[in-house]
Order: C-alpha cells, then sequence, then structure tokens
C-alpha cells in the first residue's frame, strides 16, 4: 500500500466533515431564535453521544481497561479546559463573543482531538490490509458528515457563515491524514495506543455533550421537544452506520 495513497484517504474522510454543514447552504443562514438553538444544541448532543458510543465500543472491544482509563481521562481533560476557558469572559474569535465563543472553542477543539483518535484508527487499520483500510476509512468519511453537522449546528446559530463552519468542520478532521500516515507507518508502535485513544475521544465528548450541550438546550426548551431531538440524532447516527456492508 503506497504512503500517499493512505494520506489521501485519510484526507478525503477529513473533506466529507465539511459536507456536515450544507444543511446550512441550503437552509440559509444568520442568527436564530433562542427555541430553535436550544434544538440544534439538542441534535448535536444526540449526534455526538452516539459518535461516543460507538468509539467507547471500539476501544473496549479492543482493550477494556486501556479504553477505560482513557475515557477517564478524556473527561478530565475535557472539564479542565472548560474550567480555564470560563476564565477568559472577554474571549472573542471574529463573529463570536463571551460564552458563544467559549462553546465554538470547546466544540472545535473536542472534535479535533477526538478525531486524533480515530486517524489513528484509520492507519493502524490500512497497516492490518488495504481491504480493512478502505473500509474504515470510508466508515469514517461517512461517520465525519454527522461530526460536521453538529460543529455547524453549533457554529451557524450563533453567527458563523456555513463556508466558515464548513471549513472548520474539515479543520477538526486534519488530524486524521496527519496521524493516519505514522500510524501506517508503525503499526507496532500505535496500536497499543488506540484503546486508550479512542476512550479518551469518547470521555470528552460525553462531557462536552452531557455537561454543556444538554443543559445549554434544556435552558431554551422544554424537556419533551430535546428528548425527541436528541432520540432523533442518536437513531439517524445510528442508522446511518446501519447502512454500511459489514467490514
Ligand atoms: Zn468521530
Amino acid at each position: 500500500m503506497d504512503l500517499g495513497l493512505v494520506f489521501l484517504a485519510a484526507l478525503a474522510t477529513a473533506l466529507a466533515t465539511g459536507l456536515g454543514a450544507l444543511p446550512f447552504a441550503l437552509a440559509g443562514t444568520g442568527r436564530i431564535g433562542a427555541g430553535r438553538l436550544a434544538l440544534g444544541n439538542a441534535a448535536a448532543a444526540g449526534l455526538m453521544l452516539a459518535a461516543t458510543g460507538m468509539l467507547a465500543w471500539e476501544g473496549a472491544v479492543i482493550g477494556p481497561v486501556a479504553a477505560a482509563l482513557g475515557g477517564l481521562a478524556g473527561l478530565a481533560f475535557i472539564k479542565l479546559s472548560d474550567t480555564i476557558l470560563a476564565r477568559f469572559e472577554n474571549l472573542d474569535i471574529g463573529a463570536l463573543t463571551g460564552s458563544d465563543a467559549r462553546r465554538a472553542l470547546l466544540i472545535v477543539g473536542v472534535m479535533t482531538l477526538h478525531s486524533a483518535a480515530e486517524g489513528i484508527g484509520v492507519g493502524v487499520a490500512f497497516g492490518d490490509g488495504a481491504p480493512l483500510g478502505w473500509f474504515v476509512a470510508m466508515a469514517m468519511a461517512i461517520h465525519n458528515i454527522p461530526e460536521g453537522l453538529a460543529i455547524s449546528l453549533v457554529l451557524v446559530p450563533r453567527g458563523v457563515s456555513w463556508r466558515a463552519a464548513a471549513w472548520w468542520s474539515v479543520f477538526s478532521s486534519l488530524p486524521q491524514p496527519l496521524l493516519a500516515v505514522p500510524a501506517y507507518l508503525s503499526v507496532v508502535w500505535f496500536r497499543p495506543l488506540l484503546p486508550a485513544g479512542l476512550g479518551f475521544a469518547a470521555g470528552a465528548m460525553a462531557w462536552m455533550a452531557c455537561a454543556d450541550m444538554l443543559p445549554e438546550a434544556r435552558a431554551g426548551a422544554p424537556a419533551w421537544q430535546v428528548l425527541g431531538v436528541l432520540a432523533l440524532s442518536v437513531a439517524g447516527m445510528l442508522g446511518l452506520f446501519a447502512l454500511l456492508p459489514e467490514g
């Protein structure tokens, strides 16, 4: 397997993340009301929780103890980042200020970190043989689209353009091509890191969804709506994966 091809496959999966912003390109952008913003948060939380479940499962199948320890480290890490970011009250990034900027930074940061673990997964899979590598790369590309949607659901309603949201989505997946290559070159070295990395990613995403996005959603919309949207987005993400052929 050519090294350049591994890089290109992982780069293509990263570009797929940008497709998540497409619904906003079609629907138009601009700030929306508090109720819809709340439901956008609920939908993003559902997509992330479904992804969390899949990451935790994959990690636990390879190495349960490492995955569990990685998960705890992920929770601790994101809690710490959140606490540190909360100190910067006058944070502003582009069109975003204050708590909007903090939330934007947090979701792009968490998604970027978690895709590092997935990049290792893609590289290790190619190391185990081209057919498995292609399968994992394709699964990852499909998995990335709703993650781009989750990022866009947080950014666009707060005033970021859909184009910028698409680029931030792609940015959040750039660790995939960057880490797939070394992981492919040194499967022996990277394989033991995989369950811990997947656990770490799951822990960080679970914290972000439960401690940040769901309370925010609950503050702006009634519980039945939040739970309904949450359940639908979890089901949508899992349904997407059910469509994949057996690998
Ligand atoms: Zn992911």
